[in-house]
């Protein structure tokens, strides 16, 4: 029979829900070009050493600590060294586990300025001989699944690809190019978000995935050109959702009258996304004039969003009072919109704080860094999605057989 950890509620779910009930935030520095001057060291695998500089007509504090160097811990570094499987192994792996087979839901986002390594984090480089981490999310949601289906289980996946630009969603998938503009809903009473229109692909496995992903970074690509506007400027998302139907034994705690001692099929639902955001660098040092100014504030309208979430969430983290708790401001922007299920605790969040070593690059390095410091204090109760029982007409249990069982979804 088809078994699942999502059903064990023990000390053991206990320890992977605190290890992983907060966002998991990695710091990733990118190799130092030739001929520039390095100002961030890598010290092992928790700690990063930064040399510090004077920010450019910084204050007199600033000047002082010039040349001072410090050390600063995170939950994991990674190096110039470090390869994509590294850093898809410690950031992405658990999350989709969990997703997979705890019916989670999943965000993995790659932050910093322009140039830093974000969209090599997320895509690779071409021809990506060194596959970015949503190349391997793809695989490796897919072997989970073919793993379990092999055991008498069932499962659909759905892909989406939209890119956020000027708070507007534009759909990567649309069918006929010139891609389609997307409104984001929520649906208050039931408690969802929704891109009204987006298309939802159906995936059989990993190839027809990332067929799509492809596409979608075709059309991001053209769309750029033709709009003319850098990629930088927007944020990217690609999602998997992830229907399953699984044969499980009732939980052993749990009252089954009338059921007997034989399996239920269960119904779990979960969704992992993966997000190339914009450059966080400020809007004053790249954008100047008119229209760029606009799309630079709008844009920072986003980033500033997910920053002020994560910080009502870290002051959560520290309130003991549960009636005091911070509203986290979700609904001012698109991007935090689109994360609400991701940052109240329903999901699992992780970041990778991506950092250029360069010296001219100290200061959105810092600011990278500080913001990761501050995602990383962020602690939240990561709830799995129920298991919900299948519905059938005799009353008793359906019990789906391979990947031909009961149709799945609505
Ligand atoms: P961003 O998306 O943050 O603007 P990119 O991912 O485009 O930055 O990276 C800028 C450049 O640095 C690209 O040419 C990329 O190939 C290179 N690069 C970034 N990170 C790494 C890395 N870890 N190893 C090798 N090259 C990298
Ligand atoms: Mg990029």
């Amino acid at each position: 029979y088809f078994s699942t950890p999502a059903l064990a509620v023990d000390a053991e779910e206990a320890v992977a829900t605190d290890r992983l009930g907060h966002i998991r935030v990695a710091v990733r520095v990118r190799p130092l070009p030739s001929g520039e001057d390095g100002i961030i060291e890598v010290a092992g695998s928790n700690a990063i050493a930064v040399k510090k500089e004077a920010a450019t007509g910084g204050n007199e504090h600033l000047r002082s600590q010039q040349g001072r160097v410090e050390e600063r811990s995170f939950d994991r570094v990674f190096g110039p060294l470090a390869t994509q499987a590294e850093v898809y192994d410690w950031t992405c792996a658990p999350l989709v586990e969990e997703a997979v087979s705890g019916g989670k839901n999943a965000t993995v986002f790659v932050y910093g300025a322009t140039g830093a390594g974000k969209t090599y984090t997320m895509f690779g480089d071409a021809p990506r001989a060194q596959q970015g981490v949503i190349f391997r999310g793809v695989r490796d949601v897919f072997q989970r699944l073919e793993g379990a289906a092999d055991d008498g289980g069932n499962f659909q996946v759905k892909v989406s690809f939209l890119e956020l630009y000027n708070e507007s969603v534009n759909d990567l998938l649309q069918e006929h190019g010139g891609g389609g503009l997307c409104k984001v809903l929520e649906d208050e009473r039931r408690g969802i978000v929704k891109v009204q229109h987006l298309r939802e692909v159906e995936a059989k496995n990993a190839d027809e995935a990332l067929q799509h992903l492809e596409a979608g970074m075709l059309a991001r690509t053209v769309e750029a050109t033709a709009a003319n506007f850098q990629s930088s400027r927007a944020h990217a998302a690609f999602t998997l959702t992830v229907e399953r139907v699984a044969r499980v034994q009732p939980e052993p705690n749990r009252m089954s009258f009338g059921r007997g001692a034989g399996q239920e099929a269960r119904q779990l639902h979960s969704r992992i996304c993966f997000i190339d955001l914009a450059g966080s660098e400020r809007a004053k040092a790249t954008l100047n004039h008119g229209a760029s100014l606009k799309d630079g504030a709008r844009i920072n309208q986003s980033l500033l969003a997910l920053a002020n979430c994560i910080d009502a969430l870290t002051a959560r983290g520290r309130e003991k009072v549960p009636t005091l708790r911070k509203k986290a401001p979700y609904r001012d922007s698109k991007l935090t919109l689109m994360l609400k299920s991701s940052l109240t605790g329903d999901g699992l969040v992780a970041m990778i704080a991506n950092v250029h070593p360069g010296r001219t690059h100290f200061e959105d390095s810092n600011n990278t860094l500080e913001y990761a410091k501050r995602a990383s204090s962020v602690r939240q109760p990561a709830r799995r999605n129920s298991w919900a029982l299948l519905p059938s007409p005799t009353g008793a249990c359906s019990t789906p057989h391979g990947r031909s069982g009961p149709s799945l979804g609505t």
